[in-house]
């Protein structure tokens, strides 16, 4: 961990991300004139603390194990990770962070020593056998450990499409950029606002009812008019304009809000550095800053934004990172609820008939 570390120091990455107390504090503030940057990493490794004092706040966690849930994890996969150990009972907060971006998944206390919490690797972890992460832990007395590990990443194929639509998606205007400028902002402010602890206690349910219709997959390859390439990032569900959309899960509405793309869209923050978002709506039946309930009615399904067709673009994101939405709803938070769960899911009424629907629903976004 520690040479991984050194590394991202020398090639100059942020180091806001790498924790840096200790050495490391000083590297980032600026090196003393002996140590200039660009120096190999063998001269680094010799570089002494800056004060005495600050020896050991970078404290290795030997007294901790980790667990992973699954223990291999797709890109585009969500995980549950599990730090345990007598180093971790006074810890103030405890962090994952993960993979080149530094991704950072924080984690909740369950109860001592047991730490507990949800990260996600992006798709960019294709190809890979695993992604590098490390535990790292703010300790009394502003101290910090940290701990290395790796996460085995799974494989999973994703499909390519073609899609043609409305030329105003693919060659923007100066306005319409500032438009989707400002949405981005309104996204990042909402993706901001979360809980430490999850907000629900039950597994989450798909939007559209048990027996929604899956019309795109998460992951899949899109050339938009033959120039535009994207990965499509979210699970597209079938459904008529004036259909109902449920709440996934407990939590509060992040965001409501027009946008360019995603049409009429609602960001559903569930703690635990988890959200849901919900596209395309034709109307809302909640409001920014309302406490929802799983199941709980919170839009109707619509064509806004960039579609070929009326549908539910259903987003899921966790610490930051996109998921396969499929995999939060397969996902067992709470294993013992999961017979429960299929029992209470709500069952819309209007999944009757939907093959003329899914003809013509095809879906962007
Ligand atoms: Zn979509």
């Amino acid at each position: 961990m520690r040479d991984w570390r050194r590394r991202a120091v020398v090639a100059g990455m942020s180091l806001g991300l790498l924790g840096g107390l200790g050495i490391w504090g000083w590297e980032a503030a600026g090196a003393p004139p002996d140590k200039k940057p660009g120096k190999k990493m063998s001269a680094i490794r010799e570089v002494p603390p800056a004060r005495p004092a600050e020896e050991g706040l970078d404290k290795e966690l030997t007294q901790v194990s980790l667990r992973f849930t699954p223990e291999n994890v797709p890109p585009g996969g969500l995980f549950q990770f599990e730090a345990s150990g007598k180093d971790l009972e006074n810890a103030a907060e405890v962090t994952l962070i993960c993979g080149e971006k530094r991704d950072r998944f924080r984690a909740f206390r369950v109860s001592g020593g047991l730490w507990r919490g949800y990260g996600a690797l992006r798709l960019s972890a294709e190809g890979k056998e695993n992604v590098r992460a490390f535990l790292e832990a703010g300790l009394p007395g502003g101290a910090s450990g940290e701990k290395e590990t790796s996460i085995g990443v799974a494989s999973r194929d994703y499909p390519s499409s073609r899609l043609k639509v409305a030329p105003k998606f693919t060659s923007l205007s100066a306005s319409q950029k500032r438009r989707t400028k400002e949405d981005q902002r309104a996204f990042a402010h909402a993706y901001a606002q979360d809980e430490l602890r999850p907000l629900f206690s039950e597994n989450f349910v798909n939007p559209r009812g048990t027996s929604a219709r899956v019309t795109s997959v998460f992951g899949g390859r899109r050339v938009f008019n033959g120039r535009t390439k994207s990965r499509h990032l979210g699970l597209d569900l079938d459904g008529s304009p004036g259909d109902p959309v449920y709440a996934a899960a407990d939590g509060v509405v992040r965001m409501r809000r027009d946008c360019f793309y995603a049409g009429g869209t609602l960001v559903v923050g569930h703690g635990a550095g988890i959200f849901t978002s919900y596209f395309h709506l034709s109307r809302f039946h909640a409001a920014e800053g309302d406490a929802v309930k799983k199941g709980q009615l919170i839009g109707e399904v619509g064509k806004s934004g960039r579609v070929t067709g009326p549908h539910l673009h259903f987003g899921a994101k966790v610490g930051g990172v996109h998921i396969d939405p499929q995999l939060l709803l397969e996902f067992g938070f709470f294993p013992e609820a999961d017979g429960m769960r299929r029992d209470r899911a709500p069952s819309p009424d209007a999944n009757a008939g939907t093959d003329a629907r899914a003809k013509k629903a095809k879906n962007e976004n």
